[in-house]
């Protein structure tokens, strides 16, 4: 993933610390230095740690409990209810089983959007897997309008513990950004406003000076279903991310993540102010608006817009299926998004969204030694010409054999090297029964179980 795309076949990457000194021909790196450890990849492909550029790390923990996130009638307690009860324990465990997940289907980092309410007990686990993250600020809103165009999202529980407050919000801008001052720190911070029509010109204004006065990205949700961008423009007499613009919140370093329903003045808005996009192809099939909301995902890449990918929430999919959905949602608009702007969105210009292209994202002298190896021996791996396509499209989860973050192996020969994936992922199940017994909800399927 440099600049020129080059791939080395048989190819070469020197290590030194927790930084990438040499990518090049084998033969030619295996001249010029000399190694304390060398790790062989057997032949597999070797590519930049996977960047997943918006995902609601601990929502992976409702997997199988509701039918469908934005139904609000079935169940007695509704998403956002089930969001906000959890504890700290539940956090932490669920972050862990996450962050497995992510190494095992080749990420190394993730860019969590302010839905943590421990995230000291998050960034502990996400240290324990080893992995990087990037945290925000828990739930910044201070209007609740637009909430009536997305009813499962709000709950009476989950407002009482994140406040629909401005001074609150105000006062909380800064509070995950005191992590970027070691610079060697796997996690950090940057700011995450809820959005959808929940901030207000002040919140916004203030949450995009700070992020500008502290050099890290400013994202927000926008443009997620029609009903939300209908709202906002009844309310506020203009299209929110045109609004955006005109309220000077929307530069280089701002991340509009989902735009999936903007109209042509928003568009002109992303054009004009050189804004990012995160596209998160799995959350837009299960909202049903491929009636309503144009694609325009492959155009804006076409025309030069950084769009990177992410997963959303992780509950009826996992981050290693991203890039195919991203392809298959495109392919049903008949606007095809070729494998290598796939894996430039979960690379390169995810890195870009966590303002950390500098740092990570490709395999160059200089970078983090962030390296995922793929196994030569998974069959999806073969025939094995066109190892691109093989990244974007049919290596998904079960075919990383090892993963390096900052230089230190954490994953190897299928497994992690630093926790006991059984105690994890245990800890992942015991803590969501838990959590089902305290809110009422039944986790039996519609099938009977026999035990
Ligand atoms: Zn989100």
């Amino acid at each position: 993933m440099d600049s020129e795309r080059a791939i080395f076949r048989p190819g070469a990457v020197a290590i030194k610390g927790s930084r990438i000194a040499a990518v090049g021909a084998d033969a030619d790196l295996g001249n010029r230095f000399e190694a304390r450890t060398t790790l062989d990849a057997d032949g597999g492909v070797v590519h930049p740690g996977l960047i997943d550029a918006h995902n609601h790390i601990v929502h992976t923990s409702c997997r199988g409990v509701f039918g469908n996130i934005h139904d609000t009638g079935s169940s007695p307690v509704n998403f956002a209810d089930w969001k906000a009860g959890v504890t700290e324990d539940d956090e932490a465990a669920a972050t862990a089983m996450a962050g497995l997940e992510m190494l095992r289907c080749g990420f190394t980092m993730f860019i969590e959007p302010g839905s943590l309410f421990s995230t000291d007990a998050a960034a502990a686990a996400v240290e324990r897997v080893g992995l990087r993250a990037l945290f925000a600020p828990l739930y910044l809103w201070d209007r609740r309008e637009c909430f009536e165009a997305m009813p499962a999202l709000e709950s009476r529980s989950l407002m009482a513990r994140a406040p629909v407050d401005r001074a609150r919000c105000l006062r909380q801008l800064d509070a995950e950004l005191h992590r970027n001052s070691h610079p060697e720190a796997r996690v950090r911070g940057y700011v995450f406003v809820y959005g959808v029509g929940t901030g207000s010109p002040v919140l916004l204004q203030a949450a995009h000076a700070c992020a500008r006065q502290h050099d890290v990205p400013l994202h927000l949700h926008a443009g997620y279903v029609p009903e939300e961008a209908e709202v906002y423009r009844a309310l506020n007499g203009v299209s929110q991310v045109a609004h955006l613009n005109e309220l000077g919140v929307l530069d280089e370093h701002t991340v509009v993540v989902h735009a999936n329903a903007l109209d042509e003045t928003d568009e002109a808005a992303i054009h004009e102010s050189g804004c990012q996009i995160v596209w998160c192809p799995t959350a837009y099939f299960s909202l049903g608006i491929g009636g309503q909301a144009r694609f325009m995902m492959a155009e804006r890449f076409r025309r030069g817009v950084p769009v990177a990918l992410g997963t959303d929430g992780a509950f009826d999919g996992t981050p290693g299926n991203t890039m195919q959905a991203a392809h298959f949602v495109a392919q049903s608009f008949a606007d095809p998004v070729p494998a290598e702007a796939l894996l430039e969105m979960q690379t390169v210009n995810a890195a870009a969204a966590a303002g950390l292209e500098a740092e990570l994202g490709s395999l160059e002298p200089g970078k983090r030694a962030d390296v995922v190896v793929r196994s030569p021996a998974a069959a999806e791996a073969y025939p094995g010409n066109n190892p691109v396509h093989q990244l974007a499209l049919t290596m998904g989860s079960g075919s990383v054999a090892m993963v390096v973050v900052n230089g230190e192996v954490v994953f190897s020969g299928g497994r992690s090297t630093r926790v006991d994936e059984q105690d994890v992922c245990h800890a992942a199940s015991t803590s969501v029964a838990e959590r089902a017994q305290r809110l009422g909800v039944d986790l039996a399927g519609d099938w009977p179980t026999i035990n």
